[in-house]
């Protein structure tokens, strides 16, 4: 009765059931008050020989809480009440076993392997007496695997085939005198070393991975054991005490080795394969990248580029797929699409060389300073070679162990790095000449540099670095005791949306954006506060204190659904908008209308105009095929605003989906977006010549633009690892659990991936 994940694992296996939602962590009762009403009238009515009953209150009132709240405190004395009660429920001869499948760490959370989260502890009471000896003063440290034989066999059940623990002597033979209670623990092992053996043997045969020398120590051990033991037992006179003792320590040996082999093997890695992986990865980049290389200097063509390498990776997987149904084989997945890639690779490849004009070719292969000699190279300074270098040291951080744990601090290094190095170079170009545009430029560097440092209070720690302590404001708002540190903190938030809305409205204002009356402006300026508004409520609701909120239970699960729904809702109708007519600057009717307000210095709108230009004199250039031009460019030149509507709407999505301190790390991300537009915009307008392209996109925002979306990852709380996902995400608007996987597939990707989702626009 319980968690009803066992009935996902085990349908139909037991005899009776009740089970009960589980999957949502912020629901602290409805599991163990559904327990308590059937637990002591189940076990009473005694239909039963094994009764599993699985709380799950303090495990979720460890994530929503933590372990150090009043609320926790309140559990764990149910939890004790519920022992106490349940014990005087209990048969003489029924055995109580309570486990945790797992502890937790300061923040509530598990699933990694520090101390605190994988100890637990296990009682074990029975009213008959069942310990020889009193039990130890300080309790014994076993190995969760121990539990499964012995429970098996306190069941009078065969230990499971794979199972590689090792009884627990002091459960068995407690009856009688020392030797026949040794006799007793002997036949337990005895069972338990027989299954290990054949575990280890039928799997070493199929599986080939144990070390075969450690394989034929331990079959060597087991045989002289079971000789032994055959021999003990056959004895008709009591055999001696130690001889016996020896034995038991004999067994013990033998399982605790063979645990030690097969956790040995099972955790191993193999470098030839991690090299092969790596070098797989780093040649597809660099096709890639020579790919896109060779494309930009050719004619566009849908045909070739797309349909063509389309059609090559079709064919390629079509070939291998007949090739295996031919052999019987069953065809892998994975194998499948490589092959397709590689298929489609070689076919554009194949496609550029045969249509390849005679001097663009020769053109593309030409690195950007050829022709200029070494003085003059050095002279012009680092071009795209400072942010490749940057992007390369990123990349080859990932080979190191400590780096990869310490991304979260790489990653906003590298980016300052990189921005103080542009600001550098264009000061060793000597543009800075202490202009305004200058000014600008160095304000916004200052601007990066600021929020890369306060990015990393958001930052959530790695089990690795036992040190480091993770920042409180990572969680939720209603672990938060402090009344005034709460409202503080809810303030807090409430400005960062407000300065999100107003901001984006701002920006729109100003460059002109929201004069017309298309739908899109209405909804700028009525969708937008009131996303704000319901946000804030939401975010009331779920600080709100658990007792505060109990005499309105049910009006708050229903606002806790409709809050958040609603919020999707208009955010959807949001971006259907934007996608219907995203353009907000084109009033009805005119010809050739102003893309901008006339504002002198607004940088961002003369590059568009700039764009513009570059488009038409070339669609002037390339007459035929110019559809295709127009389809590509197009994307090119998407209208910033459209594009600064939809972020927002994402943001504020995304930001539901965090907890709600997390809205400062939002604020700082658009914040930090927009400085190194800004900032990029100035660099252009100060180191630009006549005959610089606007719609090529320099290598130093683009590797910026990535550093930051890594950045940000961390910075919203996330690592690379299990544990740190933030699950909650799956019921925000959905407080009763799902029934697919779809949507809290959605939901938690949306919520894991939200600064990749935001800086990829
Ligand atoms: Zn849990």
């Amino acid at each position: 009765m319980g968690d009803d994940t066992w009935d996902g694992l085990f349908p139909r296996a037991f005899h009776r059931a009740f089970f009960f939602p589980s999957f949502n962590v912020k629901d602290l009762h409805t599991v163990d008050d559904g327990i308590l009403r059937h637990l002591y009238r189940t076990v009473d009515g005694g239909e039963w020989d094994l009764l599993i009953a699985h709380f799950l209150g303090v495990d979720h009132c460890g994530h929503k809480h933590g372990p150090d709240h009043p609320e926790m405190a309140k559990k764990l004395s149910q939890m004790d009440e519920m022992l106490r009660s349940l014990v005087d429920h209990l048969e003489n001869d029924t055995l109580l076993l309570v486990a945790g499948d797992h502890g937790m760490t300061g923040t509530g959370d598990h699933g990694g392997d520090s101390e605190e989260e994988l100890d637990a502890a296990l009682f074990v009471y029975s009213k008959a007496p069942l310990f020889q000896d009193l039990p130890p003063e300080e309790p014994e440290t076993v190995p969760q695997v121990n539990l499964v034989p012995t429970l098996a066999l306190l069941l009078g059940v065969p230990v499971p085939y794979s199972n590689i623990g090792e009884v627990m002597a002091d459960l068995f033979g407690s009856e009688g005198d020392a030797a026949s209670s040794l006799h007793a623990q002997l036949a337990a092992y005895n069972i338990n070393a027989r299954q290990v053996n054949r575990f280890l043997h039928s799997y070493a045969e199929a599986a080939q991975d144990l070390p075969a020398e450690k394989l034929q120590h331990l079959q060597r051990l087991f045989r002289t054991i079971a000789e032994e033991h055959e021999r003990l037992s056959a004895q008709a006179a009591s055999p001696v005490l130690p001889q016996m003792e020896a034995l038991r320590n004999r067994f013990q040996q033998y399982l605790r080795e063979a645990r030690a082999v097969c956790a040995e093997s099972w955790a191993r890695f193999h470098p030839g394969c991690m090299v092969a992986g790596c070098a797989l990865l780093t040649s597809s980049c660099l096709l890639c990248y020579v790919a896109s290389k060779v494309a930009s200097r050719m004619d566009f063509s849908c045909r070739h580029f797309f349909l063509y390498p389309l059609l090559w990776g079709g064919v390629g997987v079509a070939l291998l797929g007949l090739a295996h149904f031919c052999r019987g084989a069953r065809a892998d997945f994975i194998v499948l699409s490589a092959w397709g890639a590689a298929a489609s690779q070689l076919g554009f490849f194949w496609h550029c060389w045969t249509t390849r004009p005679p001097t663009s070719h020769a053109a593309a292969l030409c690195p950007p300073f050829e022709g200029l000699s070494l003085k003059l190279r050095l002279w012009a300074g680092p071009g795209a070679e400072l942010p490749l270098g940057i992007l390369l040291l990123r990349c080859s951080a990932m080979l190191s162990d400590s780096f990869v744990v310490a991304e979260g601090r790489v990653l906003p290094f590298l980016l300052v790095s990189l921005v103080l190095l542009e600001a550098l170079r264009l000061q060793w170009k000597g543009r800075l000449d202490g202009s305004l545009l200058c000014w600008q430029l160095l304000a916004t560097v200052g601007a990066v540099v600021v929020c890369a440092r306060l990015s990393g209070l958001f930052q959530k720690c790695r089990e690795e670095t036992p040190a480091c302590q993770s920042s409180p404001i990572l969680g939720p708002l209603s672990s938060v005791q402090d009344p005034r540190a709460k409202n503080l903190y809810y303030g807090l938030c409430l400005v960062v949306l407000a300065s999100v809305a107003w901001g984006t409205r701002r920006w729109l204002r100003h460059y002109g954006n929201l004069n017309s009356p298309c739908a899109l402006v209405l909804f700028v300026r009525w969708g937008f506060p009131l996303l704000a508004l319901g946000i804030a409520g939401y975010w009331a609701i779920t600080s709100g204190a658990e007792e505060a909120l109990i005499k309105l239970h049910a009006w708050v699960q229903l606002a806790l659904e409709v809050f958040p729904r609603g919020i999707f809702s208009l955010v959807m109708a949001g971006l259907l908008l934007v996608f219907w007519k995203p353009v907000t600057v084109f009033v009805e009717g005119s010809q050739a209308p102003p893309i901008v307000s006339p504002s002198s210095e607004a940088l961002i709108p003369q590059l568009y105009r700039r764009m513009q230009e570059s488009l038409k004199s070339r669609l002037e250039e390339t007459e035929d095929g110019s559809r295709a031009a127009v389809a590509a460019y197009g994307l090119g030149s998407v209208y910033s605003a459209a594009l600064l509507i939809s972020l927002t709407l994402l943001g504020f999505l995304l930001m539901t989906l965090h907890a709600e301190r997390l809205s400062l790390a939002f604020l700082l991300l658009f914040v930090e977006a927009f400085a190194l537009l800004w900032m990029h915009t100035c660099a252009r307008a100060l180191s630009s010549s006549a005959h610089t392209d606007p719609f090529v996109v320099p290598w130093e925002a683009l590797v910026a633009w990535a550093l930051a979306a890594g950045q940000f990852f961390y910075a919203t709380g996330h690592q690379p690892v299990f544990p740190a996902i933030h699950w909650n995400a799956a019921f925000v608007g959905f407080q009763q659990g799902h029934a697919t996987n779809l949507l809290p597939a959605l939901l938690v990707g949306a919520n894991t991936f939200a600064s990749q989702i935001l800086l990829a626009g």
